[in-house]
């Protein structure tokens, strides 16, 4: 569910209809609803009720400073995959103990930035890393609290770019070396063993592979305890899938995400930790485009609309599906016809949908692309020099341009010419 509604035949952000804000910052821009991105995150705390449990919000998805500090308002801490993102957080407020580093190639820049600022965990994905950070633990005189990220070789049954949990993925080490990686985190000076880490990727739209992953988890935080080990936390990592389409698509809901925890966890006495990115913010989040030109051709129209794959990569990048619709509603019985919607980028993979079913749209009009909170503009880029288009907060009646749209001096201007040139 959003809070992206039509009200008397126009689309509205909570209380605010698009049309007001695209005259505002002009097209195209991605606007975002605090009351779904608080609902998202509340469903997550209401399905872990009854075990103590951290939801890490997986800042990667979206990590505009108002976005971390509305979450990180509710309670929320952050998953982090680098140290930019790990600055991001702290600069929003966020508590060093709520923060958890995740990624294969963490830098000893990083661990240091993470252990000087504060950390509640360092998700180690492997041996030399986990070497790599007790050096550094050392030679700051501190201590790094670590889980290790294991790999249970479960297919998520996802998108193959996405996927993170086969034995082929580069991600963790393999749950049948665990033990032997447990043993030596143990003996290396500077670590602190809190517990197991594990995700197995993205968009999973059934909850069986992460029954799979979890019970592996369960089996063996039982093997290291017997070992000795202090595995007192669970970070069972992200990956709940969400509808990218209203019609056919009903990926699993968060209450049954947190009873299938609760049973893999029943009896352990641990703390439970998760990793959702895309469920908080995906749906809380429409993309807003004009279409520059109607262009009839040879048996198919072309929709070319001011938004491109710079903007939003997924349908390029993953054949993915968003949901697209007028923000000022056809009359009643106008039929729908087949376009192709396609952006401005001098690539023909620079299509949004093919023989989608519209009303007819003409130059001018608004046209919303759903679910777009996520994996939207944190991968946008300026390739052909498209300024970053701008991100937009609404929280009620409340409207705020929460990165704005650069000029193009200023893009221009981060270039520097040498004077030998
Ligand atoms: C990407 C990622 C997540 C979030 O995945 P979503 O599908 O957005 O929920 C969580 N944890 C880690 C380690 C990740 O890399």
């Amino acid at each position: 569910m959003d809070h992206f509604l039509y009200k008397g035949g126009i689309l509205h952000a909570e209380d605010v209809p698009l049309p007001q804000i695209a005259a505002k910052v002009g097209t195209p821009f991605y606007i975002y609803s605090t009351a779904t991105l608080t609902r998202h995150y509340q469903l997550f705390k209401d399905a872990l009720d009854g075990v103590p449990n951290l939801v890490c919000y997986a800042m990667k998805a979206n990590s505009n400073q108002a976005v971390l500090k509305t979450l990180a308002g509710l309670g929320a801490g952050m998953d982090v995959v680098s140290g930019g993102e790990y600055a991001r957080a702290k600069a929003a407020g966020v508590p060093g103990e709520r923060i958890v580093f995740a990624g294969v190639g963490k830098t000893r820049a990083d661990m240091r930035a993470a252990l000087e600022g504060g950390i509640r965990q360092f998700n180690v994905e492997s041996e030399p890393e986990m070497r790599a950070l007790s050096e550094v633990a050392t030679s700051m005189g501190t201590t790094a609290p670590i889980t290790i990220r294991v790999n249970p070789d479960v297919d998520a049954r996802t998108h193959e770019k996405i996927a993170t949990g086969k034995s082929e993925n580069k991600f963790g080490v393999p749950v049948a070396r665990a033990r032997e990686v447990y043993a030596e985190a143990a003996r290396l000076p500077g670590l602190e063993v809190v517990g197991i880490d594990v995700h197995i990727g993205s968009q999973l739209v059934e909850l069986a592979p992460f029954e799979q992953a979890y019970l592996k988890v369960a089996e063996l935080t039982r093997v290291l305890r017997a070992d000795g080990h202090d595995i007192r936390r669970l970070d069972l990592g992200g990956g709940l899938g969400i509808p990218y389409t209203r019609s056919n698509e009903a990926p699993p809901l968060p209450t049954d995400y947190g009873a299938l925890i609760k049973r893999c966890v029943a009896g352990l006495d641990v703390e439970v930790e998760i990793e959702p990115g895309r469920l908080i913010a995906g749906n809380a989040g429409l993309l807003v485009t004009s279409v520059i030109y109607l262009k009839e051709g040879e048996g198919r129209d072309f929709l070319i609309v001011d938004a491109a794959m710079n903007d939003l990569i997924r349908p390029s990048m993953y054949g993915a599906y968003h949901d697209m619709e007028p923000v000022v509603q056809a009359a009643p019985g106008v039929a729908r016809q087949p376009f192709d919607i396609v952006g401005p980028v001098c690539e023909s993979g620079d299509t949004f949908a093919k023989q989608r079913d519209l009303t007819p749209m003409r130059a001018g009009d608004l046209m919303a692309f759903r679910s777009a909170g996520a994996y939207g503009a944190v991968m946008a880029s300026e390739y052909n020099t498209r300024p970053l288009i701008p991100e937009v907060l609404v929280k009620g009646d409340h409207v705020a341009v929460i990165r704005p749209r650069p000029t193009f001096d200023e893009m221009i201007n981060r270039d520097i010419v040498p004077e030998w040139v």
